[in-house]
């Protein structure tokens, strides 16, 4: 029998430190931040660091084309305009999914419709999207959430059978794959987010900032007009006859990221592939340890796929049936006795029960808005998505580690072990 549980006086399981132990060269941040500023160069998109980063980026992905923008939103804006989105169309987006992510979509007076997510991966679930295509339906929105990529095979398939095209939301993604391919090099067209600082923030951080991928020239061209106001060399570029005899402010966004973000974000690109590395590794070590205990599953990424989950961590999904029915919140009492960082809740948002698609909302959107004004927003209410609305109290984050202390993944194990054996103390 394990140890007594730490809830009721026994030892604590982790008795390390749980931080992340690795630390990003914030000096080599500040050599090529000082580099740019020695240039001069703190506005512009197309030359100098803002090119290098777009190059480098392009390598580490492999495709053709790529566009830095100064948010994955705005990417993801552009990407809906590049396939051709505009008032009255249908796009289908997770409900377990982000308003950042359809933001652009839904500002063009496009309708969002949400669909089910997969119980066991937690991500767009192919057979719901097929049974919710209409006529309408002009863009498919997955997100690899937290660096699981969705079931692209089954999407892509879906996309060619209805001629639509796939806007994939890679914001956590960086260096994922699927069948050894990376994301941003598969499908039409796929947008990264560079928020926040490393480690901790989207898988490539620099402050601020988003990536378009494709390799697609047409819809590289289009999200290059959409917002690139001023981008250096942008009209010789353009091979579009129609798009050529744009003047230089093509359609008026700049949505250029900041060459100092961009700075910072080239010495993130560097390190990935390292944290990337060590992250799997301790990964590998602690599902190891834990899997196959009753009550709490890992989630893992589908079988042809390699996920980064440096954003948001590990999930794992918890079954109160296989533990007497002992309630998560109990569960996550006793984990965290133990020392264990665990958080309760780490699905993300239902999206369909957002005040915007349950209230009324009078004079939210202009009378004369392209979408809500001459079609209201689609109404949803609790209940509509029982399977993803059904996962909201059983999912729980870890943030995971690129360098943890000495033996501290064993303790995390040791902890859940713990707490298993022993669950019918809780009760
Ligand atoms: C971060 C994020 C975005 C957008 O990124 P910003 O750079 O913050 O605009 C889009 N989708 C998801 C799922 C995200 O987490």
């Amino acid at each position: 029998m394990a140890k007594p549980l730490a809830l009721f006086g026994g030892d604590r399981a982790v008795t390390v430190p749980t931080a992340e132990l690795w630390q990003r060269p914030v000096q080599k941040e500040k050599e090529v931040v000082c580099r740019v500023i020695d240039e001069g160069f703190l506005s512009g998109t197309g030359h100098s660091v803002a090119k290098e980063f777009e190059d480098r980026f392009r390598d580490f992905i492999g495709c053709r084309y790529v566009l830095t923008t100064s948010h994955g939103h705005t990417a993801l804006a552009s990407a809906f305009f590049a396939a051709g989105l505009g008032a009255g169309d249908e796009f289908i987006t997770p409900a377990v999914g982000y308003l950042g992510s359809y933001a652009g979509a839904l500002h063009m007076g496009a309708r969002p419709m949400f669909c089910e997510i997969d119980p066991q991966t937690l991500l767009m679930d192919p057979d719901d999207v097929e049974r919710r295509i209409t006529p309408r339906t002009r863009v498919l929105n997955p997100i690899h959430f937290w660096g699981h990529p969705c079931h692209m095979d089954r999407l892509l398939a879906i996309a060619q059978k209805h001629r639509i095209i796939v806007v994939e939301d890679a914001a956590h993604a960086h260096g994922s794959e699927w069948n050894g391919v990376k994301i941003g090099n598969l499908g039409h067209i796929a947008c990264f987010s560079l928020q926040g600082i490393t480690p901790g923030g989207k898988p490539i951080a620099a402050g601020e900032g988003g990536i378009v991928a494709t390799n697609d020239r047409e819809l590289y061209e289009r999200a290059l007009i959409y917002c690139h106001l001023h981008r250096a060399g942008a009209l010789e570029e353009l091979t579009n006859p129609v798009y050529r005899q744009l003047d230089g402010e093509l359609l008026g966004w700049k949505w250029r990221a900041h060459p100092l973000a961009l700075a910072i974000g080239l010495v993130s690109l560097e390190t990935l592939p390292y944290r990337l590395e060590r992250f799997e590794e301790n990964r590998e070590r602690l599902f190891g340890k834990i899997e196959g205990l009753p009550g709490i599953r890992p989630v893992r990424n589908y079988p042809q796929a390699r996920g980064v989950e440096l954003y948001g961590g590990l999930r794992f999904i918890y079954d109160p049936d296989a533990l007497s029915g002992l309630p998560p919140a109990r569960f996550a009492e006793a984990l965290r006795a133990e020392g264990v960082p665990i958080r309760w809740h780490a699905l993300g948002h239902l999206e369909h029960l957002r005040a915007l698609y349950t209230r009324d909302l009078p004079g939210l959107w202009g009378p004369g808005h392209p979408g809500p004004a001459n079609q209201p927003l689609p109404r949803y209410k609790q209940g509509d998505f029982p399977i993803s609305e059904g996962m909201r109290e059983r999912v729980f984050g870890l943030s995971g580690w690129i360098q943890p202390a000495e033996g501290l993944i064993d303790q995390i194990a040791e902890a859940f072990h713990k707490v298993v054996e022993r669950h019918r103390e809780l009760l």
